[in-house]
């Protein structure tokens, strides 16, 4: 099946689009204080079950660009949250190297973490470029991440890759390590085959 390289850039981490538990507890404060109380009797008959379910909350809830990916029916193969070191970001962009705006898009890429991620599914490529929304906000549809999350074209939140062969070469950059293998118990759900 076909791969894509999604990551979510400094600006979509900073406003907390990322993150679920700041999310539930400003916007759900009575789910999150049932979690918490859950958490918190489970934490009582055994301790390491604390620790599943605070990773359990993080992965159910993986934060709104994340869960509209899972939604939709594709797999998260890899994901990381890091700092780029400059080169790296100017090997990411080396085909904008001659845009005016190379210099400012690489300082915007390195003025923090980003989460960098492989999701996989069919036409993953340019139905992740759907989900994302127009390269400039004001282009982008209401509904998509750009849409909805966005305002100017050097803050826009995520990258998605524009090609299935760019998708293997930024996958091959960002994760040279390989990705996980796995398959959803309600793949033929969601899959014919
Ligand atoms: N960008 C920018 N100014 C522009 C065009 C692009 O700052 O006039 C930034 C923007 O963050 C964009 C990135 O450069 O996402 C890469 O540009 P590309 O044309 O590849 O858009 P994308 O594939 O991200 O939609
Ligand atoms: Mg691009």
């Amino acid at each position: 099946m076909e791969q894509t390289f999604i990551m979510i850039k400094p600006d979509g981490v900073q406003r907390g689009l990322v993150s679920p538990i700041p999310r539930l507890y400003t916007e759900q404060p009575l789910r999150a204080c049932l979690n918490l109380a859950i958490g918190f009797c489970s934490g009582l008959l055994e301790p390491s079950l604390i620790i599943g379910f605070v990773f359990a909350i993080s992965l159910l809830q993986i934060g709104d660009i994340i869960s509209r990916f899972e939604k939709k029916g594709y797999y998260l193969k890899a994901m990381k949250f890091m700092n780029v070191e400059k080169s790296f970001a100017q090997q990411h962009y080396a085909d904008l190297s001659a845009q005016p705006f190379f210099a400012k898009l690489v300082d915007y890429i390195i003025s923090g973490p980003v989460v960098a991620m492989v999701w996989e599914g069919k036409d993953v490529v340019l139905t992740g470029r759907r989900i994302i929304g127009a390269t400039r906000p004001w282009e982008a549809a209401p509904g998509t991440i750009r849409g909805d999350h966005a305002v100017e074209v050097s803050r826009n939140v995520i990258h998605g890759s524009d090609s299935v062969e760019n998708g293997k070469k930024e996958i091959a950059l960002w994760f040279p390590g390989g990705l996980a293998e796995w398959k959803s118990n309600l793949h033929p759900w969601i899959y014919e085959n």
